[in-house]
C-alpha cells in the first residue's frame, strides 16, 4: 500500500507542487529584502557608525581633553595628547581613533562629558589601506563639520534618555 501511494505521489508530481506553492506564497508576500544600495532601511537616532568630534556654534571645539573616552575604551582604539593653552584651558594636541581596532561599542560617546565624540550615521566608508581608517582629529572634525545638523538632531532627539 505504502508504495502505491509513494508511486501516485510521484507520477502526480505532489512534492513538485507543494515545493512550488512555497515559492508562489513568498512571490506574492510583501517583500523584505532590500536592493542596497538603492533602498536603504530606517536609521535610529542612536545608530552606531563613523565617529565625528564636534564644535561650538562659534567654531571651539568641544573636547576638553578629559581623557574619558580613551579611559573607557575596551578596545584601546583611542590616542590622546593633551596641552593646556595660555588661558589655561585645556585641549587636545592629538586626538586619534584607530577604526581597524574600534567595535563600535559607542562607550567613548555615552562617556563624553561635553558631546564632542559622538558617533554619527555614516556607515558607507571605506579603507584600502590600513592607514585610510586611521582617523586623526582634523578627520573627526571634519566629519563633524559636515554633518553638525544631523548629530545635533539626532542628539536632541535622544536628550530625554540620557
Ligand atoms: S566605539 Fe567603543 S571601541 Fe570604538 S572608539 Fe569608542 S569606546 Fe572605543
Ligand atoms: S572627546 Fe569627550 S571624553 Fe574624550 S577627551 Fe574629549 S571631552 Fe573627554
Amino acid at each position: 500500500m505504502k508504495n502505491l501511494i509513494n508511486f501516485f505521489k510521484r507520477f502526480l508530481m505532489l512534492e513538485l507542487f507543494q515545493g512550488l506553492s512555497v515559492t508562489g506564497k513568498y512571490f506574492f508576500a510583501r517583500h523584505i529584502t532590500v536592493e542596497y544600495p538603492d533602498e536603504k532601511t530606517p536609521q535610529g537616532s542612536r545608530f552606531r557608525g563613523l565617529h565625528a568630534q564636534r564644535r561650538y556654534p562659534n567654531g571651539e571645539e568641544r573636547c576638553i581633553a578629559c581623557k574619558l573616552c580613551e579611559a573607557v575604551c575596551p578596545a584601546l582604539a583611542i590616542k590622546i595628547e593633551v596641552a593646556e593653552r595660555e588661558d589655561g584651558s585645556r585641549r587636545t594636541t592629538q586626538y586619534d581613533i584607530d577604526l581597524t581596532k574600534c567595535i563600535f561599542c559607542g562607550f567613548c560617546e555615552e562617556s563624553c562629558p561635553v558631546d564632542a565624540i559622538v558617533e554619527t550615521r555614516i556607515f558607507e566608508y571605506h579603507g584600502e589601506n590600513r592607514g585610510d581608517l586611521y582617523y586623526t582629529k582634523d578627520r573627526l572634525l571634519a566629519v563633524g563639520d559636515a554633518n553638525e545638523a544631523q548629530i545635533a538632531q539626532d542628539r536632541a532627539a535622544d536628550a530625554k534618555y540620557r
